[in-house]
């Protein structure tokens, strides 16, 4: 990045990335003048970029399922209907994808926990403990017992028990079409 100041103060003392943001922070006045202000905004825009795309999805995405055309895995924004495949750039429906998805996840065997991260991933709000409570009231029948003698449930069975309530972007879905 071009140097705005030209002053011996003019550079951070570290590389750490909170003393570099609070040092160009600092200097915004400076850069806005600058006859290379442009270019230094070209190039922090540049790294912002570079650096969301390094970390974790933005929390507002959601599983679409994998794309129709070449299966890679598609996100979409939650609520959105239909999202485009980052490979192909096919149209994907959140519905659909989500659907087969579930199809999908048929007779794995899974505790109360894992059942509830799959169906959040899938947009429902779902806790182990909602889960467990579909058990006793007989909605939903352990399968098996996994380790510490936790009751083990059919993803499926789980699945089928919840989307008798859909949510934004599912259909109502059963395993037997
Ligand atoms: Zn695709």
């Amino acid at each position: 990045m071009p140097d705005p100041q030209g002053a011996r103060d003019a550079r951070p003392r570290g590389n750490e990335p909170s003393t570099l943001a609070s040092w160009l922070s600092r200097r915004t006045g400076v850069l806005r003048r600058h006859a290379l202000g442009p270019e230094c905004v070209d190039e922090v825009c540049a790294a912002v970029d570079q650096a969301e795309r390094a970390v974790d999805l933005p929390s507002d995405r959601v599983i679409a399922g994998p794309c129709p055309q070449c299966a890679t895995p598609c996100y979409a924004r939650a609520g959105a209907a239909s999202t485009r495949c980052p490979d192909c750039e096919a149209t994907v429906s959140v519905g659909e994808g989500r659907r087969r998805m579930l199809l999908a996840a048929g007779e794995h065997l899974v505790t109360a926990a894992d059942a509830a991260r799959a169906l959040q991933v899938l947009g429902h709000r779902v806790t182990p403990a909602s889960v467990r409570g579909h058990a006793r009231r007989g909605r939903l029948r352990p399968r098996g017992t996994g380790s510490a003698g936790r009751p083990l449930y059919c993803l499926g069975d789980v699945v089928d028990v919840y989307l008798t309530r859909p949510c934004t972007g599912d259909r109502t879905v059963s395993r037997r079409p």
